[in-house]
């Protein structure tokens, strides 16, 4: 009896690592010749994996640890040694890895068994329980918003009773502030690679070809051992939460991680599970060390929109992979490998991405997904260039986060784009003084091109998103244009995407 688990599920607190005979991990490399991943990506879950086994050996568990290109190769080396075996594994999240991994089991003379996965706080029944009790079709009621309201009265989190904690559900409205010019976070935890990671970075550098050369990106810093995520947690709440709530969705130059937690690539592997750092956010909002803004803003984060998002990718495959209503088809411009561009906010965005496979929500969500929507980006190219560069990115995740709420690609997950203009991008950062091109302006030479690109946007599409939730407004704002506008608005959105293909914006 095997309990055989992915690189994503490294749970030391799993009771079931005792009831085995021995843990197998496969350390299967052959992914990354395909794809150039960001260094960092490479080196968190393979480092992760070596010191999980580690540290699962020094508790004097067997530990198979099979290094091969591939689960097929590893998996003859296993079934070689233990003929007939039986393989547990928790739920995979990848959209059919579960009949994948099992004929692989099932062609080798084995079996395998999947049990409940630690790293989500749902199984799939309770989800669809959940969704079936709602009209799917309806985007009132499937929607995170009713998830998550469920999920709080289920678990009891953050309510006072039958009542929210603080009287709402919601602190969105506090949560829109941008700090004031001297602020600047607390440095973000950082945790010094030892001789295990840094065998796996110097590998990493020598066998693989990536998304930027090491030497391009910032020194690792990820927390790769449970000690060290742990670590990170307590590192957040004690210097960064109170400020998560307000400045949420705020962008300053030069600082990548604001107050965000940097958790989820650790919760995505398994070093922490969702419930565990839930429960450490409630209890420093009962000792009274965070408002209730950052506790539920942050809270919503992962009791919501994170288990939602895993759930509706399970319940959207395989088509959401492909979806893409808007049929958009534009290849990414070369921006976003190079990070040359004289656009303040995607520079330091991409700047992000490069240096240290991290940009945090805002960025993700209404820089780098919304240029590339405006733009014309194809939803599938856009989800590719999220998994190569970022740490924490996994099918589950990114294929939801991108296709579906960044590019529209699908309105499983929200009712209208997350399109906006420069203007947006000025409220809530610092970016656009600093920047060559103006705000101010939607035309001509000089002109702001998010201006250009989302006035053309929203025309283009008129006939998917004038009838869409929440899109009046917009369109009225539409309407109000002249033909005279409109020539000028296409002439520059013309001029912006022909210097953005060609790498001179
Ligand atoms: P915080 O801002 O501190 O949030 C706390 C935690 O909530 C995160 O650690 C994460 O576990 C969870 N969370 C928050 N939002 C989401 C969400 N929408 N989906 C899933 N979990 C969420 N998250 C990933 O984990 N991997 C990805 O590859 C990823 N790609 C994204 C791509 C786009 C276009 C967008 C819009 C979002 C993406 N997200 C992804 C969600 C979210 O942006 C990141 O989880 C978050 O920025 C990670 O930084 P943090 O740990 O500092 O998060
Ligand atoms: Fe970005 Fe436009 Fe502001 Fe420049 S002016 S930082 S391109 S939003």
């Amino acid at each position: 009896m095997t309990l055989w688990l992915l690189g994503t599920q490294l749970d030391r607190t799993a009771a079931s690592l005792d009831e085995h005979d021995r843990v197998l991990l496969i350390e299967a490399s052959g992914f990354a010749d395909r794809r150039p991943y960001h260094p960092h990506k490479l080196t968190l879950v393979f480092a992760a994996m070596r010191q999980f086994r580690d540290d699962v050996r020094a508790r004097g568990l067997t530990v198979d640890y099979r290094q091969a290109d591939t689960f097929a190769a590893a998996l003859d080396a296993h079934f070689d040694a233990h003929p007939g075996d039986h393989l547990t594994m928790p739920r995979p999240a990848a959209h059919g890895a579960e009949s994948r991994l099992r004929a692989l089991v099932d062609a080798r003379g084995g079996t395998l068994s999947f049990v409940r996965n630690p790293t989500f706080l749902l199984t799939p029944a309770e989800f669809d329980e959940w969704a079936e009790s709602r009209n799917t079709n309806d985007p009132d009621t499937y929607r995170m918003e009713g998830f998550y309201h469920w999920m709080r009265r289920e678990t009891g989190v953050l309510m006072d009773g039958d009542e929210p904690a603080g009287g709402e559900w919601n602190y969105d409205e506090e949560n829109r502030e941008t700090p004031p010019e001297d602020w600047s976070p607390p440095e973000p935890p950082s945790f010094e690679p030892d001789a295990t990671t840094r065998e796996v970075a110097s590998w990493v550098d020598a066998a693989f070809e990536t998304f930027v050369d090491s030497d391009q990106a910032a020194p690792f810093r990820w927390p790769v051992t449970r000690d060290q995520a742990l670590s990170a947690l307590e590192t957040f709440v004690d210097g960064r939460f109170a400020e998560f709530g307000p400045y949420q969705d705020a962008m300053v130059e030069g600082e990548w991680a604001m107050s965000h937690s940097l958790l989820s690539a650790a919760i995505n592997l398994g070093l922490l599970t969702p419930m565990e750092v839930i429960d450490r956010a409630e209890r420093a909002y009962e000792a009274g060390e965070v408002p209730i803004n950052s506790v539920e803003g942050f809270v919503r984060q992962l009791l919501g929109w994170r288990e939602f998002m895993r759930h509706v990718y399970r319940r959207s495959m395989p088509e959401m992979a492909d979806a893409n209503q808007l049929d958009q088809t534009a290849e990414l411009p070369p921006a976003y490998w190079t990070g040359e561009t004289d656009m303040a906010c995607l520079s330091e965005a991409v700047g992000h991405v490069r240096e240290h496979g991290y940009a945090h929500h805002i960025e993700r969500l209404m820089v780098l997904s919304n240029f590339a929507m405006v733009y014309g980006a194809d939803p599938g190219k856009l989800n590719e260039w999220f998994h190569q560069g970022f740490v924490d990115a996994f099918h589950w995740v990114t294929t939801p986060n991108v296709v579906g709420m960044g590019s529209f690609g699908t309105d499983a997950l929200s009712s209208k784009p997350y399109a906006a203009s420069g203007s947006y991008i000025n409220r809530m950062s610092d970016y656009c003084s600093s920047c060559p091109y103006a705000v101010s302006r939607d035309t001509g030479e000089g002109a702001c091109p998010f201006n250009s690109l989302y006035w053309t946007f929203l025309r283009e599409n008129e006939e998917t998103l004038r009838g869409t939730g929440r899109m009046g407004l917009m369109y009225s704002h539409v309407d109000d244009k002249d033909a005279a506008e409109w020539d000028a608005l296409e002439e520059r959105a013309a001029t912006v995407r022909t210097l953005a293909r060609q790498g001179k914006l």
